[in-house]
């Protein structure tokens, strides 16, 4: 007997979205060439047959179509969110009434809920987890220790996720293989760098409704992700100031046309201010007492802690929700702050996270790292791995493809030439 939607185990906001959900997930998949490509061989080659899989992932249109390619290749999926405000109510009603995947996921879930669906994550008792930011893994290591022994290994999407792992390595605590998808070239070159930047400015254009032109915009962290955010809101007319504490990022962002100081003397100027760090605390008390009325501060970093919003709490003698995803801090000295997407990663919040043309390359890393793990099984130490370099630039050369443009190759003599020291000047 088949299961229907009903039956299969869920916690969704309502299935009647499904139908919405079905239409986004097609229009997404127009920019996902290179995962379409793994979907159809996988569902030839079964690569995951018999994989019990959980995925944590934000539900977003994008990521239904990694769902489609891992229950393709035959796992066991299951999906939750990895942020409370990120899933897209529809895309989980369609995964669950057109796809047959249990999801466990609703846009504005409570930490408690949240937190529960972790734990209905482990009790899947996966082999394979695909986390992004760590809270699965590391909750199977604190809690779950009789579950090790089930364990292939995790795949990692993002940054801090990285971090969090590279932690628990060095604690000795993580004893099975990680392979870290994040650090893949056609995953951060393109998802944290172009996918934040567009998406960012999109989720708070979408919650203010604001113009950029004019404003003075301060970037916290020139990493992959502020790179972009910085690029892009130089491109709408802001002028953007950068904040670091790496000084090699500092003279880079310098070098690329931004003023460089401390938050301390941006947090006067700034009208809008995007912390994109992974780090805590990056805007907090002594920042907010000295900004302009009326200056908007998110995140686009991992988690709620970039921006310290219980010292704004404190400050604060009423908040207000002034919009969708835009609270009105008023603060004792009269002035007000507005925070956009309750300090969580504002792209997602606000918005829909990166487009799909950029999660095509991110997710295809994730299905075939999976692939991979599968196919490495027994032979892998604890510890994280890079995503072989062969799949990482097979990515590209499908993505290229997918694209329609074609690049040049080596000559034999250039071959030879740049594998020789013996060749020098002629
Ligand atoms: P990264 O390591 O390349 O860059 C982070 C930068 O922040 C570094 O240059 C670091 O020196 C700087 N930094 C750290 N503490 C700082 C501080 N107190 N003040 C100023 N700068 C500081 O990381 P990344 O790939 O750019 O990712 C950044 C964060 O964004 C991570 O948490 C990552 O998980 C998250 N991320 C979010 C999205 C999204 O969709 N919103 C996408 C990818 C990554
Ligand atoms: N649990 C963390 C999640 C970090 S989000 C938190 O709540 O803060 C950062 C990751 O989101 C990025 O590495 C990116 O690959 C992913 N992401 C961005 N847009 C997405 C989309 N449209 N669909 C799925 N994942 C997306």
């Amino acid at each position: 007997m088949t299961t229907t939607a009903t039956q299969l185990k869920h916690d969704v906001r309502d299935l009647a979205l499904a139908t919405q959900g079905r239409q986004r997930i097609e229009w997404a998949g127009r920019e996902m060439p290179v995962l379409r490509q793994i979907q159809e061989r996988f569902a030839q080659t079964k690569p995951l047959a018999g994989v019990r899989l959980t995925a944590c992932c934000h539900v977003t249109t994008e990521t239904a179509h990694l769902a489609i390619a891992l229950k393709n290749g035959g796992a066991d999926a299951l999906l939750i969110a990895s942020n409370p405000l990120s899933t897209q109510d529809d895309v989980a009603a369609s995964l669950v009434a057109d796809y047959g995947v249990p999801v466990f996921a609703m846009k504005g879930e409570d930490n408690a809920t949240y937190l529960r669906h972790v734990q209905t994550a482990l009790d899947h008792r996966p082999n394979i987890i695909i986390d992004d930011g760590s809270d699965v893994v590391a909750t199977l290591v604190k809690e779950r220790q009789h579950q090790l022994s089930d364990i292939i290994g995790t795949t990692e999407e993002t940054t801090t996720g990285i971090v969090r792992l590279k932690a628990m390595f060095n604690d000795g605590v993580l004893s099975f293989p990680a392979m870290n998808v994040n650090d893949a070239d056609t995953k951060h070159f393109f998802d944290n760098r172009y996918g934040t930047g567009q998406s960012t400015l999109d989720g708070i254009i979408r919650a203010t409704n604001v113009l950029l032109a004019g404003k003075t915009v301060v970037v916290a962290g020139y990493g992959w992700c502020g790179k972009g955010v910085a690029l892009r809101a130089r491109g709408m007319g802001a002028n953007v100031i950068v904040t670091e504490i790496n000084p090699v990022r500092a003279i880079e962002a310098v070098m690329d046309g931004f003023r460089v100081m401390p938050m301390a003397e941006a947090a006067p100027l700034g009208n809008l201010f995007v912390t994109v760090t992974g780090n805590k605390h990056v805007i907090r008390k002594e920042h907010f007492e000295v900004m302009k009325d009326g200056a908007m501060v998110c995140n686009s970093g991992h988690f709620d802690i970039e921006i310290d919003l219980k010292a704004l709490k404190q400050m604060a003698t009423e908040v207000k929700q002034v919009r969708d995803f835009t609270e009105q801090y008023c603060l004792s000295s009269g002035k007000s702050v507005i925070v956009l997407g309750e300090g969580r990663l504002v792209n997602l919040a606000a918005a829909e996270g990166h487009p799909s043309a950029v999660m095509d390359m991110s997710f295809a890393n994730q299905a075939l790292a999976c692939e991979y793990l599968v196919t490495q099984r027994g032979s892998l130490t604890p510890g994280l791995h890079s995503v072989p370099e062969e799949v990482d630039q097979e990515i590209a050369r499908l993505k290229l493809k997918a694209l329609g443009l074609t690049v040049d190759s080596l000559t034999p003599e250039q071959e030879i030439y740049i594998n020789s020291w013996t060749v020098g000047t002629e």
